[in-house]
């Protein structure tokens, strides 16, 4: 007998085949079987009752760090995997910035054979621009997008070389795959630690100014306009960026962006004190780039929100501000973060917020079995979340082996109930099934 599943009576959010309403979804072993109001409950069938609930495709994250191979201490596709269900994700592209770096094949084939023994959400390894990320010669980029990877970047790092970044694009054009750059002109970054601006002075502590990403990113819209490349700029924190990535697509250039959920809610003045959670690369800015963000989200010059979930050991983050490593983790935070910020506000529509978690980025991958649409017969990639559930980060632990959460302690409202991955809850009444 198969196996069903009905939602019944939530508001299914659905852009990819622009749908906002409440009704019914009936999930019949891997995939939807139907869509519509007042379906009956077949026999042995799961029933989840749906009111006050929202029901959308599956989140799909275009930047994660996964850490594995090489950095199990902080994460495993295992346990990133588990953070990424628990978050609403049924896709996440993870970065190539492991130890060896995924700069070729094998280490892609490795990635995806423990993301399929994890089996919690199909994961998308990104290869590296360049070997070992050191920004000199391109990486096997041939091979790695002939077996189907899309995007590719030295995140973690950032190509300085302008001459790198057009050969790069060039490839990504004859190759059809996107060439994603962390953006920062590291010449203007040496020893930072926070903003450059008002705080950084207070605190007495060395500045990473807007500007070191304003000029790289305008770089790489000016060399995809010239290449013809499909390019993505990765964690907008400036407000010169976004106006960057606005005027290039006013011109037609193929270029895509996104911005972290962190960026978009918080400061550089909350650094005060002196929280190694709130340590990312790029840093948190001003309410100026803060408000640039959030208006280039809600218009759509900002394509997508990612999380850039980076994972460390509680004792490396553990340490004097100058000593810890950047990043914070993102997964299971990152829907509560854009409904408790932006759409409970009134800054973004809760379907425009399921398209840039889910929809756009999915399509920017080109993955065809997630953002939906959901309809019968696509597969049964969903997430049920209860956007008005208050809840507290960290209250219950976390899934992913980070525990350095910027949004620690914080109230936010939004909690993922079940994620289903081809049929399958990967998450059910909010715990991972495994
Ligand atoms: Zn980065």
């Amino acid at each position: 007998m198969p196996k069903r599943v009905l939602i019944r009576g939530a508001r299914l959010v659905d852009p990819g085949a622009e749908f906002d309403g409440v009704t019914d979804v009936l999930v019949e072993d891997e995939l939807v079987a139907a869509v519509g109001d007042g379906l009956a409950a077949p026999s042995g069938a799961e029933v989840i009752e749906g009111d006050g609930l929202v029901l959308a495709p599956g989140l799909v994250d275009l930047h994660a760090h996964f850490r594995e191979p090489g950095f199990e201490h902080k994460e495993t596709v295992e346990t990133g995997s588990r953070a990424a269900a628990a978050g609403g994700y049924t896709a996440v592209c993870a970065m190539p910035n492991t130890d060896p770096v995924a700069d070729n094949l094998s280490v892609i084939l490795e990635v995806r054979a423990l993301a399929d023994k994890a089996g919690l959400c199909d994961v998308f390894p990104a290869g590296a621009i360049t070997k070992g990320l050191a920004g000199e010669a391109l990486a096997e980029i041939g091979e790695m997008a002939e077996a189907g990877v899309k995007l590719f970047t030295d995140d973690g790092h950032s190509v300085q070389s302008s001459r790198v970044m057009r050969l790069a694009l060039e490839y990504g054009k004859a190759f059809d795959i996107i060439i994603c750059q962390h953006a920062q002109d590291e010449g203007l970054t040496e020893g930072w630690q926070m903003h450059e601006g008002h705080y950084s002075a207070m605190l007495g502590l060395v500045g990473y100014p807007a500007e070191a990403e304003e000029i790289t990113a305008a770089r790489e819209i000016a060399l995809a306009r010239l290449t013809g490349g499909r390019l993505h700029l990765t964690h907008l924190s400036a407000a010169g960026s976004v106006a960057a990535v606005r005027a290039g697509k006013a011109k037609g250039v193929r270029v895509t962006a996104d911005v972290t959920p962190h960026h978009l809610a918080l400061l550089d003045a909350d650094l005060v004190d002196y929280d190694t959670n709130l340590k990312m690369n790029p840093p948190l800015r001003t309410e100026e780039h803060r408000a640039a963000l959030r208006s280039g989200l809600a218009d759509g010059t900002i394509d997508v929100v990612a999380t850039d979930h980076a994972p460390h050991a509680p004792e490396e983050k553990e340490v004097e501000f100058d000593q810890s490593p950047t990043g914070t983790t993102g997964l299971e935070t990152a829907l509560a973060v854009v409904l408790t910020e932006l759409v409970e506000p009134g800054l973004l529509p809760l379907s425009d917020a399921v398209a840039r978690l889910s929809t756009v980025p999915a399509s920017i991958l080109g993955l065809e079995e997630h953002g939906g649409p959901v309809l019968a017969g696509r597969p049964a990639n969903l997430v049920v979340f209860d956007p008005a559930a208050a809840w507290t980060v960290g209250e219950r632990g976390y899934q992913s082996m980070g525990r350095n959460s910027a949004f620690h302690g914080r109230a936010l409202h939004g909690r993922v109930l079940h994620s289903l991955l081809r049929g399958t809850f990967t998450v059910r009444d909010g715990e991972p099934t495994r």
